[in-house]
């Protein structure tokens, strides 16, 4: 499959970015220092930098999740600097797990992990896990075959099956054991074992890789994307908020103009190239004339798990000391919780108090998607008292975030869609560049996003790059070793229909 890079001359009209998120952003921010023409058109009526925007609720502020500033390319982290100055703020990592009651430090440390469980608990996984070492499991499917195996069912149970199940909505005896392979790899109950008695191993260098240190910008990661924003504006680019482009017109293998709905009504914007980072479903969906059937049949199976933030103000200074801590506890549905302040003090509008954000995984699908603000602000506010994080007098506001589309989701069918949809759009729209998160279905953190926005960009300019080897091949533009895998890949599912959302929950 070639690169995208159909394009030989520079453009000699303007440039439209569709979405003004890490991708859309450093791509045209290329495309400017090389003096070409660009319009941004962004679909939220203020706010720039997409899921890794802050939102900002009476001066209290919170991420779509807690956005850490970590690349494995010199390209993205000087591009960081550049643009976040000395203000970058420089963090220790501080994540725990929450089970019952009980904290445990992750990255997983023995000692502590069976001191929490206590003696009795300790017994009775170490049993489970020698069981499972002198009887293993002669066949391993799934990601729960595979983890019991390794680690025995109890710690299993306790360490990885609820989150998981709450990030993905599916059962851990339906996601494929590649992916607990990948995601887990170099994690062993030895090799705890080995780094509790400081003994170096060969699983050692890989636990080493998980990020234990990273820049954040004090008042949050949407501010990197708002200086990127004026600059691009300052040297000429057109940045238009509000505009959802619902319609890409398209004849002659080129697109010709995207047409945007905006408070207004609509408008119409030419251009000599495109460049996309909305959701590829969407992008196919919109085609006019409308792409073959077969074509929207791929871009329509294309599916996102959906992410809501409930943000709880506390009249404490102090809650924990944790930057976030993940919730294995299967009694409550919140899956993660984001102590703000402690990734910049600046995210508060006043240090007697705390912003929360508690984070439910769901389906837009769900009835839980549906609930009122009022509703999922007490569901919120009850599962943090029950956690025993908080008391009801102590929690003074809320607010909460509904994003789509938060995780591109990778099934049985993703790569044939994928591969149909490029296949398309290379003969049909030659003049139409892919890149970032959604726009490419691919599981990109802002770097990656960054660096395919940029490859876009320079194939406009005349280069010849492929973006989509990004986030694949860890050497492609990247030195050093591959990223952290951790909590942050997505599961392949064993079951055809297994990561269809539920019907409601
Ligand atoms: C919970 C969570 C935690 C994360 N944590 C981290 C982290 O710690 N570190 C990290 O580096 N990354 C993290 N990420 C990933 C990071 O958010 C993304 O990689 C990054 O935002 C992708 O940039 P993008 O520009 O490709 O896409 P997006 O951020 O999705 O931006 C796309 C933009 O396009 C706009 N758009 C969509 N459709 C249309 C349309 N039809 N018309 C006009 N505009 C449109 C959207 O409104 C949006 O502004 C996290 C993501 C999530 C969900």
């Amino acid at each position: 499959m070639r690169s995208e890079a159909a394009f030989t001359t520079r453009p000699a009209g303007e440039v439209v970015i569709i979405g003004a998120g890490p991708c859309g952003l450093t791509a045209a921010y290329e495309l400017c220092k090389a003096g070409v023409r660009v319009l941004v058109l962004e679909q939220d009526p203020k706010t720039v930098g997409g899921l890794s925007r802050t939102v900002e609720y009476k001066g209290f502020r919170f991420d779509i999740g807690g956005h850490r500033f970590f690349s494995k390319n010199p390209q993205i982290e000087e591009l960081w600097t550049e643009i976040g100055g000395d203000r970058m703020l420089r963090r220790e990592r501080k994540s725990r797990i929450f089970y019952r009651g009980l904290l445990f430090k992750y990255p997983l440390e023995i000692i502590d992990s069976l001191k929490n469980l206590g003696a009795m608990e300790s017994i009775a996984c170490i049993g489970s896990y020698l069981r499972s070492r002198l009887a293993p499991a002669r066949e391993v499917k799934t990601f729960e075959d595979w983890v019991v195996r390794a680690f025995g069912r109890r710690l299993y149970e306790i360490f990885f099956k609820t989150y998981t199940e709450k990030v993905w909505g599916i059962p851990c005896n339906t996601i494929s054991a590649d992916w607990a392979a990948q995601r887990i790899r170099g994690l062993s109950v030895s090799a705890l074992i080995r780094a509790a008695l400081r003994w170096p191993g060969k699983d050692q260098p890989i636990i080493k890789t998980l990020i234990g240190n990273f820049r954040y910008p004090p008042h949050g990661p949407g501010e990197i994307w708002e200086i990127l924003a004026a600059r691009i504006q300052s040297m000429g680019a057109r940045n238009l908020m509000g505009e959802r482009v619902v319609t890409l017109e398209r004849s002659n293998n080129r697109i010709r103009a995207v047409i945007t709905e905006n408070r207004s009504g609509t408008s119409r914007h030419p251009g000599d190239f495109f460049l996309s980072t909305m959701p590829m479903r969407d992008l196919i969906l919109a085609m006019d004339p409308p792409a073959p059937p077969e074509i929207v049949e791929a871009a329509s199976g294309l599916r996102y798990r959906d992410f809501i933030t409930v943000a709880l103000i506390l009249d404490r200074a102090e809650v924990f000391p944790d930057q976030w801590i993940y919730v294995h506890d299967p009694d409550v549905k919140v899956g993660r919780i984001q102590n703000f302040k402690n990734w910049s003090p600046d995210m508060v509008a006043d240090p007697r108090f705390t912003v929360l954000g508690l984070e439910y995984f769901c389906f837009d699908s769900s009835t839980m998607w549906h609930e009122s603000d009022e509703n999922l602000i007490a569901m919120a506010r009850d599962e943090l008292v029950h956690l025993g994080l908080a008391d009801y007098k102590s929690i003074v506001d809320g607010a909460v975030v509904r994003q789509p589309a938060a995780y591109p989701i990778y099934d049985n069918h993703y790569q044939d869609s994928v591969r149909t949809i490029r296949r398309f759009l290379e003969c049909e729209a030659v003049n139409l560049q892919l890149a970032g998160r959604n726009g490419m279905h691919k599981y990109n953190n802002q770097d990656h996003a960054m660096l395919t926005g940029m490859m876009a960009a320079r194939n406009i300019l005349g280069g010849n790059y492929d973006q989509w080897r990004v986030n694949s091949d860890a050497l492609y533009l990247e030195e050093g070793e591959p990223e952290e895998t951790g909590l942050r890949l997505t599961p392949i599912s064993v079951a055809p229909d297994e990561l269809a959302p539920p019907k409601a929950g």
